[in-house]
């Protein structure tokens, strides 16, 4: 099937005259871009329909709001379109488009015109990780890897599979959402599986649905396809107001995923990125959402973590009660951190962890949380419930 891109929103038939003149000057600071094959799938009668509002701008955007690189990614690119900030894992930004662009997405600086952080030229990012026999997980991100011609993406898969430390290569792609007909009708793609298998290592689809209304039968036909290749199908996506901030969305995304081998993987709090605000939600809220959505499910329906990627980790979401969020960090930049809990004061407003008074946590999380000065390499869990105050949570 013939998918066409729109660039434009002059082009795009749903909007009315008037919205495109209001939502024109975000575009231009904000970069817009869907195709036909996602076009058809919103109810254009419907202006709150969750796919209209991920793919369309709101004028929102504009307000004044976070930072571009919120999750500090310069901070871990050691060459030129390769990052490596967990000990065992090395990320490649191997181009700067996608199938079509997310408003909410945290990497939108590589869509604007004078950023250079991704490299279509990736022979310094592979020879770094050639060099570098800890990193034995590989993901290839972007923009959109799927963007690129499977020949090119199928040499740099192979290259990577034929490093003897490299065993696991994700590919991260929302295509399988966006224009599922890029894999469905692409045998060369289909076998790039078996290819990596050949040489003992496994390829992975990190594939982004958001919302259940993006699983239609070619995205889960395409999802089969990939499964019956050898490649391993996994989701994950943040949650977004006005996309999947419904529970009862969600408990439908999170189900049939799992039935159809694809089960979620995270659900990721909002970064602090420069153009998010109308999309965030605060962790409380979120953390409820995630919580209701996921109560119904079986237990292999809800093995997705809700997390947070900040700078210094992924922190997981554990718990939140009337006083406390509870966290712990489930990655982390710094070995040491790994596994730490972390305590925080109950905030409604609060929509990330620099915002957070921290009781308790490592001191790379707590220089980050407001108004905390780190005292020492651990702090006094405060009082509640089966824990006394003497009682190190960390240390
Ligand atoms: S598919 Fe991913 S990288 Fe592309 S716009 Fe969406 S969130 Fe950003």
């Amino acid at each position: 099937m013939r998918v066409r891109y729109i660039t434009r929103l002059s082009r795009l038939a749903g909007l009315s005259e008037d919205e495109r003149r209001r939502l024109e000057p975000v575009t231009e600071r904000y970069a817009f871009r869907m195709n036909s094959y996602y076009e058809s799938l919103i109810d254009w009668d419907d202006p709150d329909d969750p796919l209209r509002r991920l793919v369309v701008p709101d004028a929102s955007e504009l307000r004044p709001w976070g930072q571009l690189d919120a999750s500090h990614e310069a901070r871990y690119t050691p060459v030129r379109g390769c990052q490596h900030k967990y000990r065992d894992t090395a990320l490649l930004l191997v181009n700067e488009v996608c199938g079509a662009y997310c408003r909410y997405c945290f990497r939108k600086r590589l869509f604007m015109n004078d950023n250079d952080d991704a490299a279509l030229d990736t022979r310094a990012g592979v020879a770094y990780i050639r060099a570098h026999p800890e990193v034995t997980n590989v993901l290839i991100t972007g923009g959109d890897p799927l963007m690129l011609s499977t020949r090119r993406l199928t040499l740099l898969v192979e290259e990577l599979a034929t490093l003897p430390h490299v065993r696991i290569i994700r590919i991260g792609t929302k295509m399988t959402a966006f224009n599922p007909h890029r894999v469905r009708d692409d045998p060369d793609l289909l076998a790039l599986p078996a290819r990596v298998r050949a040489h003992g290592a496994q390829l992975y689809l990190m594939n982004h649905f958001d919302h259940p209304n993006e699983l239609t039968d070619v995205a889960k036909e395409t999802l089969g396809l990939l499964q019956r290749a050898g490649a391993q199908t996994v989701n994950q996506c943040p949650l977004v107001r006005g996309v999947n901030d419904d529970p009862a969305a969600l408990t439908r995304l999170f189900r049939e995923l799992s039935y159809i081998g694809c089960p979620q993987y995270y659900l990721f709090q909002g970064r602090p990125t420069a153009g998010n605000a109308p999309f965030e939600l605060p962790i409380v809220a979120g953390y409820a959402i995630f919580d209701e959505a996921t109560r119904p499910l079986s237990g292999l329906a809800k093995r997705a973590r809700f997390a947070m990627s900040h700078h210094t980790g992924k922190i997981e979401i554990l718990s939140v009660d009337s006083r406390f969020i509870y966290m712990k960090y489930h990655r982390a930049h710094r070995v040491r951190d790994i596994g730490q809990p972390l305590i925080a004061r109950r905030d409604e407003e609060a929509r990330w962890l620099d915002e957070l008074e921290l009781v308790a946590g490592p001191p790379a999380a707590a220089a980050a949380a407001k108004g905390f000065t780190p005292r020492s390499d651990w702090m006094p869990a405060p009082t509640w419930d089966g824990l006394k105050p003497s009682d190190p949570v960390c240390s």
